[in-house]
């Protein structure tokens, strides 16, 4: 039977009053969930996130009960935030391992949502198995920036995909191929911002134990300024019944499913030969290609918009592109007076985001940097 042992270490760091990640380690389901939303926000929606992904995953251990988990976990906070004002705009990421049945064995499988990380360590190199859903991140894979811009870019702690945020949103998920004697590391971005690929390589070969490993990667964290809460599993494969092949990864993202290509169709005369017939549908496919084109570019930045005092979320460009005019997709009950002067400048000049996940979480976060600056008032009673 596949099977693994683990060891584990979370570490509030050295800037940080609270530890807003949290852990969870079993036989068959590790989980690392880094919240935020500030006070005790933050640790509501990482530990909400835990318990409801363990609890549905109990019922339903599978690579789709993982995505449902992740779904589940999504609307208990959302649920959680209505109910309690003072957590608006709490949200946390999550990244999962779990042993599934698979064939006549069981498989590694794996979800993610945000900006944690899963990475397989095996020969000396650790190689970085999710994709991280922050804004620069994205950028990359849509060929805008390199992967070297978006390592200092200062948009890359910036989230697109987050649990708690968003009511459509989905987290990738994947299985993931694995060798007795393989480490997986699962950590938080306050370990993976402080500590280097080929530094989590190095640790984690060379430790003698995976006690040993964890407390070293917090360690070496903690030298490299311990800016964030740290949280690391390490995981190692002991033994392995199943061989999954590695074109099995299967990963789901809600992020197209907001992109509507317009669909059209075209009527050839039959009157036409052979030749005219091929060449007028070398043009209509042509033409349709520019179209689809056209289609996804008019509708694929979300803006920031000023409507009767408060922020409104608009798809598309701003003053519309060709035939395409943008369309309100959200009203939040965000006041623009309430933001900062430059975030107030930012609105009126529709700053674009990539995904709607990410424009709810900037004017969130543009609110949140204006209630800091308020004086604090204190209430007494009579
Ligand atoms: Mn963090």
């Amino acid at each position: 039977m596949t099977s693994w042992r683990s060891a584990s270490a979370t570490h509030v760091g050295l800037v940080r009053e609270a530890n807003e990640d949290a852990l969870f380690t079993s036989d068959a389901l590790v989980i690392v969930a880094d919240g935020m939303g500030g006070h005790a926000a933050g640790e509501v929606a990482s530990s909400v996130a835990i318990a409801t992904f363990c609890e549905h995953l109990g019922s339903d251990t599978s690579l789709v009960g993982l995505a449902d988990g992740l779904r589940h976990a999504n609307e208990r906070i959302l649920a959680d935030a209505a109910a309690h004002p003072d957590r608006q705009g709490m949200g946390t990421t999550l990244t999962s391992v779990a042993l599934v049945p698979f064939g006549k064995g069981r498989a590694v499988a794996w979800a993610n949502i945000g900006d944690s990380r899963l990475y397989l360590v095996r020969d000396d190199v650790a190689q970085q198995i999710t994709e991280d859903h922050s804004v620069a991140e994205e950028w990359v894979r849509q060929g805008r920036i390199s992967k070297e811009e978006a390592a200092v870019h200062p948009r890359r702690h910036q989230l697109t995909r987050v649990l708690g945020i968003d009511p459509f949103v989905e987290g990738d998920t994947g299985l993931l191929p694995v060798e007795v004697g393989d480490r997986l590391v699962l950590c938080s971005d306050g370990l993976s911002n402080e500590v280097s690929d080929s530094q989590m390589a190095t640790i984690v070969t060379q430790a003698s134990s995976l006690n040993e490993a964890c407390s070293e990667l917090v360690s070496a964290a903690l030298d490299a300024g311990g800016r964030d809460n740290i949280t690391v599993v390490v995981v190692e494969i002991e033994s392995v019944d199943v061989v999954v092949p590695p074109t099995s990864v299967a990963k789901t993202t809600s992020e197209s499913t907001l992109m509507r290509r317009p669909r059209r169709t075209f009527h050839v005369p039959r009157h036409l030969t052979w030749r005219s017939t091929a060449f007028a549908g070398a043009v209509i496919a042509l033409a349709a290609g520019v179209f689809v084109v056209f289609g996804w570019f008019a509708q694929s930045g979300y803006y920031l918009a000023d409507v009767d005092g408060k922020v409104a979320i608009y798809q598309g460009h701003s003053g519309g592109f060709l035939w395409y005019q943008p369309k309100q997709v959200l009203m939040t009950d965000f006041k623009v007076s309430e933001m900062r002067p430059g975030d107030r400048s930012q609105i009126k000049e529709h700053l674009v985001e990539p995904s709607l996940s990410a424009a709810i979480r900037h004017v969130a976060n543009m609110h949140e940097q204006w209630r800091m600056t308020q004086p604090v008032t204190t209430t007494t009673l009579p």
